[in-house]
């Protein structure tokens, strides 16, 4: 299951709405990306939501904040774009600096704009399965398996991870489409049994080639959110080669849920544009 076609026919869906929103407010969506300090890995992740963002036609304000900022200064900036009628979607950009906590992000983040879906009424309204932001990761994850036709509904789901970000919400989302879901962890008990009970097992662990083939039930489909980095090269979770000997449908890393995961997150600054413009 390649993400680019995925994201090619979420791009196109995603143009004629932006146009409609270009119409009615005069401006394009905008995403506002929130820095601190200057990490390499969170400046490449800035210059990739600009791409994206831009590439549609839409816009990107960059607010990059000193290393030294204050919690206070970080709640501060946020509200403040939290308030600007120029801005539609906000993502706090992630790891911050040690002295600070995504707490003091999301004490001035107004849930309306916060389009990476970390805010607990977003995370909430996930639970009661209430319309919500949802993280773009596993939301690409969903629309991939959408994609490419994979029945969801009854079928023996496992996710390998519980993180916030990616494992829970995308449990919640496989669970919102009629899944028998499981949720898997570092403390779960003989992890390949489990996933070979799974007709589609998810995996955002973040450990190289963790789950092999022989892991797998025949015929199984596997998305693999894993982004690691081996000797230069980028590897997922699953160990591809294995898997797909084993597998009826897998995601590829690099090329599966990547290019999907950052079309969700303008895929969701639109959505909050056409809200804010009560289109
Ligand atoms: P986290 O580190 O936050 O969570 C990892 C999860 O895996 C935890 O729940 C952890 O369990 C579990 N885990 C760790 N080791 C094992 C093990 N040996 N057996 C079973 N479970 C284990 O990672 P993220 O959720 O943020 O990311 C997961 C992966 O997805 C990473 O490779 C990351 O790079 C990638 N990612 C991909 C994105 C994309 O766009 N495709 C976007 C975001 C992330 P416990 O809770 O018990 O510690």
């Amino acid at each position: 299951m390649q993400g680019k076609p995925v994201a090619e026919a979420i791009r196109a869906r995603l143009s004629a709405k932006i146009e409609r929103i270009r119409n009615a407010i005069g401006r394009a969506p905008c995403i506002a990306t929130v820095m601190v300090g200057s990490d390499e890995a969170v400046s490449i992740f800035a210059r990739r939501i600009a791409r994206v963002h831009e590439g549609l036609g839409m816009t990107h304000l960059p607010v990059e904040l000193p290393p030294d900022t204050t919690p206070q200064a970080l709640t501060d900036a946020c509200a403040k774009l939290s308030g600007d009628p120029n801005v539609d979607g906000i993502i706090p950009l992630l790891p911050l600096p040690e002295h600070l906590s995504l707490e003091d992000a999301l004490r001035g983040l107004s849930p309306e704009k916060d389009v990476d879906g970390i805010h607990p009424i977003n995370a909430g309204r996930l639970l009661l399965g209430q319309t919500a932001f949802v993280p773009a990761t596993p939301a690409g994850g969903m629309e991939i398996l959408a994609h490419y036709g994979i029945e969801l509904r009854g079928k023996r789901a496992v996710v390998v991870g519980r993180s916030n970000i990616v494992g829970k919400p995308m449990a919640l989302l496989l669970l919102a489409q009629h899944a028998t879901v499981t949720i898997c962890h570092s403390r779960t008990h003989d992890l390949p049994s489990v996933v070979r009970e799974a007709d589609v097992v998810a995996a955002a662990v973040g450990r190289p080639a963790m789950i092999k083939g022989d892991w797998l039930k025949p015929g199984a489909v596997v998305v693999d959110f894993g982004i690691n980095s081996v000797d230069g090269q980028v590897v997922g979770d699953v160990e591809f080669a294995s898997a797909q000997e084993v597998a009826s449908a897998i995601t590829p890393v690099p090329g599966g849920t990547g290019p999907v995961t950052n079309l969700m997150l303008a895929s969701n600054t639109v959505e909050a544009a056409s809200r804010l413009a009560s289109l």
